[in-house]
């Protein structure tokens, strides 16, 4: 086989789709988010405002996070030094444990190096060793719980996105007896719809059914601690896992489950995803126990960001952008096509200096390629005057779609 040619002609698939992914080459400046250095390929650098950040809180740059980091790295230094049981347990891993179970009122808590092995690990292992094990997965949920709940090899079902009915039906074919376990998320981060957990948990113990929360999209932005949105319906106790990130709303990295000691217990010791990799980075594990407290203490912040999200969908909309209907802090906008998509993307870095990534097929389906804005509490109204005049104005030159 000719592989080099194999890897060339794919990659040529992709770029006459026009979903063949560029970065853009961005150096952050702490103090100064939303803002950021865009490096481009003619080597010219611009200042540029970044739309679609997921350190949705601006917590990457807050100061008593980067305190915490510093203090962690001069005290520990730079690595763990190793996996948990091989000398890579550092106290401030414990700490931050702690710090987690208590966000969400759980006996216990468990870190991996991300959410996506968060994801992965808990679910295949759960899935896998549970006897007979049932996994039900909603149609949209993340790739990481996809690939979780595929490396289990466990029976499993797709339920129509947030149908609750669709679930109950599912379910009644199986005896009380039979261990089942429901994987959905809170805020879907694509639509920006949420959940209907309390009637997702009804139906959980009606059938006798685990639940599993990926609330990677709400950790630190709802709850009036930043539990998630299972802390703000007073739903969290009745959530057997609660799976979250702290590379999102905390702004650093790694990812984490909470639940029961037993349960929390049974993936440390049989999870291979948390068994075989090295612990995180002292430094990261005290910047993250720093940006849940902080957010645990700051709600306004939770206001200011949703203010923020409403004042941009309002704005949007009274120009004639097609706003898709989402009930939390995302703001996505429906190009429908994806080579238009990354044109008006691109035409915003380039003539206007603001950053928003287009998504296209895989991540939303084909049809659907959107613009997806994450307006922050720290992205000022001068910020959004320029968003809306630079929207308007490539709109209008693209001819796309305007709000039926
Ligand atoms: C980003 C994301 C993850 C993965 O979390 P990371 O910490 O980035 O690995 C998991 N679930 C959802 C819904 C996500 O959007």
């Amino acid at each position: 086989m000719d592989y080099e040619s194999f890897f060339s002609e794919n990659i040529a698939d992709l770029k006459s789709e026009g979903r063949y992914r560029i970065f853009a080459d961005l150096e952050r400046k702490a103090g100064d988010f939303p803002k950021a250095l865009n490096h481009r390929p003619d080597g010219s650098i611009h200042e540029i405002t970044v739309w679609c950040s997921n350190d949705y809180m601006g917590m990457g740059q807050n100061p008593s996070t980067l305190a915490a980091m510093h203090e962690a790295i001069d005290k520990c230094g730079a690595g763990a030094g190793g996996t948990r049981n091989i000398s890579g347990t550092n106290h401030y891993h414990v700490l931050l444990e702690q710090e987690l179970a208590d966000l969400h009122k759980k006996e216990s808590a468990l870190l991996f190096g991300s959410g996506w092995m968060a994801n992965m690990t808990a679910l295949s292992t759960l899935g896998a060793l549970i006897p007979g094990c049932i996994i039900v997965s909603d149609a949209k949920n993340h790739n990481s719980m996809i690939e979780g709940i595929r490396h289990s090899r466990a029976e499993k079902k797709i339920f129509k996105h947030n149908d609750v009915e669709d679930l109950d039906r599912f379910l009644s074919q199986y005896t009380p007896a039979t261990p089942k376990m429901i994987a959905f998320e809170s805020v879907y981060s694509m639509d920006g719809d949420i959940a209907p957990i309390k009637e997702i948990c009804d139906v959980a113990d009606k059938h006798h059914a685990m639940t599993f929360l990926d609330e990677v999209h709400a950790v630190g932005m709802y709850g009036p601690r930043g539990g998630g949105v299972a802390e703000r319906e007073g739903l969290m106790d009745r959530i057997t896992i609660i799976q979250g990130t702290l590379a999102k709303a905390f702004g650093v990295i790694g990812g984490y489950i909470a639940g029961s000691n037993a349960m929390c217990d049974f993936v440390r010791s049989y999870g291979s995803g948390f068994i075989f990799s090295s612990s995180m980075p002292p430094g990261v594990a005290a910047a993250a126990i720093a940006s849940i407290k902080h957010l645990k203490e700051h709600n306004e912040l939770r206001e200011r960001h949703q203010e923020r999200a409403t004042t941009l969908k309002r704005r949007l909309t009274e120009i004639g952008i097609p706003v898709m209907p989402s009930i939390s802090h995302i703001v996505p906008v429906l190009v429908g096509n994806a080579a238009l998509c990354k044109q008006a993307s691109d035409d915003l870095l380039y003539k206007h200096d603001i950053y928003v990534q287009p998504i296209n097929f895989p991540t939303v389906d084909r049809g659907t390629e959107r613009l997806r804005f994450t307006p922050t509490p720290l992205h000022t109204d001068d910020d959004m005057d320029h968003l809306v005049d630079a929207i308007r104005e490539v709109w209008n030159r693209l001819g796309l779609k305007q709000a039926a």
